[in-house]
């Protein structure tokens, strides 16, 4: 199988599953407990931490392990308007955030919030000025993310924190960095947002394990799940200590050469553009400025998005049609590019891991290049 669909998620390395096997059968113990084998598992979650807020460059005692990025960004989304309730009911986000956050956003309209969505440019960017000029006296919250997870671009989050700063200081910025940790330098510390949400799966982790930072400016952030007092008492529930060692052997691995693995990614990338240029009808939708290294999106225009898909399925080939949460319906990601109808049908993602070698876009190529030879375009 040709695994062209890392933006879904990743594969699991092997040290990654021994870690995981080793705790599931032999450190079972629960962290809260009070017997050595216990407290012995509690150091060990105090350590996995350090090492996660080492990759996200924060402080360990700022990040709260949860159970997937779709968590994070909800208790994200909550925890700012909670905090900035006396502030206002307004919220900024761009149409095309992941729809962990758009969804959230949604709820929180229903309970009386306004939302300002910052449309993409043409190429999918967005221009800090733009999210910044959506901003009010009322603004309790901006969300912006790190990187696209269906076009691959990187958004400008550090200077739009920097905007907030001038513009309204008490607005708290949140990023919803699962597609952009340990793909493109990002420092939690230094980008000056105030939440970060991670998620383990699309860096070789396991799936069911996350991260939520949550900045200093944040005193008392509103408890997701209250109970037994884990996670300092912000979520509770006994920790999936299995998952979090497997997060965090993924996270020592990626870190171990990350500059490394970013280049190569950054170069399969650019392979990917030489190759799929080639073909007729095809055309690149992603950035060619300010993108990450793992994403790239393209349309065989007039060949409808999920028929490429299932063709170069059956070639063996495994690519997207937009975001994998879409299931085959229209991604309101692609919708906001405002794209023609044939091109905006015909769009796939594909997407690079560390393991990818330029054979698999050979391949990939190959397979396109049959699908348009073969079948007669829909469109
Ligand atoms: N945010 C982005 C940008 C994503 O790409 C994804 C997953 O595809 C999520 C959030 C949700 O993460 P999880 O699958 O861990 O819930």
């Amino acid at each position: 199988m040709i695994y062209l669909d890392h933006a879904a998620t990743t594969p699991i390395p092997q040290a990654v599953a021994d870690t995981m096997c080793n705790v599931l059968l032999n450190q079972y113990a629960n962290p809260s407990a009070q017997y050595k084998a216990g407290l012995d598992m509690g150091a060990q979650v105090k350590q996995w931490r350090e090492t996660v807020a080492a990759a996200l460059d924060c402080p360990p005692g700022r990040l709260f392990f949860t159970s997937c990025g779709t968590e994070g960004d909800a208790w994200a989304v909550r925890a700012a308007c909670w905090h900035n309730r006396r502030l206002g009911r307004h919220i900024v986000t761009t149409a095309v955030e992941h729809s962990a956050v758009l969804e959230s956003c949604k709820q929180m309209r229903e309970e009386g919030y306004e939302i300002s969505c910052v449309p993409p440019r043409p190429d999918g960017s967005i221009a800090a000025d733009a999210v910044l000029s959506a901003v009010r006296p009322d603004t309790a919250l901006v969300s912006v993310m790190l990187v696209n997870n269906e076009l691959g671009n990187r958004y400008p989050v550090e200077e739009i924190a920097q905007g907030l700063r001038e513009r309204n200081p008490e607005t708290l910025l949140h990023t919803d960095a699962v597609q952009g940790f340990l793909k493109v330098p990002f420092s939690a510390r230094t980008s000056g947002a105030d939440f970060v949400t991670v998620s383990a799966h699309k860096i070789g982790g396991p799936k069911g394990i996350g991260v939520l930072y949550i900045g200093e400016r944040v005193k008392n952030p509103r408890p997701l799940l209250p109970g037994g007092g884990q996670e300092s008492g912000l979520r509770s529930g006994t920790e999936a200590t299995a998952q979090i060692a497997g997060f965090a052997k993924a996270a020592e691995l990626r870190t171990a050469n990350l500059s490394g693995a970013i280049a190569h990614m950054a170069d399969i990338r650019a392979y990917a553009v030489e190759k799929l240029s080639e073909i007729p009808d095809l055309q690149i939708i992603s950035p060619n400025r300010d993108f990450a290294p793992h994403i790239l999106a393209a349309a065989l225009t007039g060949w409808p998005s999920q028929n490429i898909v299932n063709d170069l399925s059956a070639q063996g080939v495994c690519v997207s049609a937009g975001s994998a949460c879409h299931k085959g319906k229209p991604s309101h990601v692609v919708k906001a590019l405002n794209l023609p109808k044939r091109v905006r049908e015909s769009v796939i993602r594909l997407s690079f891991g560390y393991e990818t070698s330029r054979a698999d876009i050979d391949a990939a190529a190959d397979a396109l290049r049959r699908h348009h030879d073969q079948r007669f375009p829909m469109l």
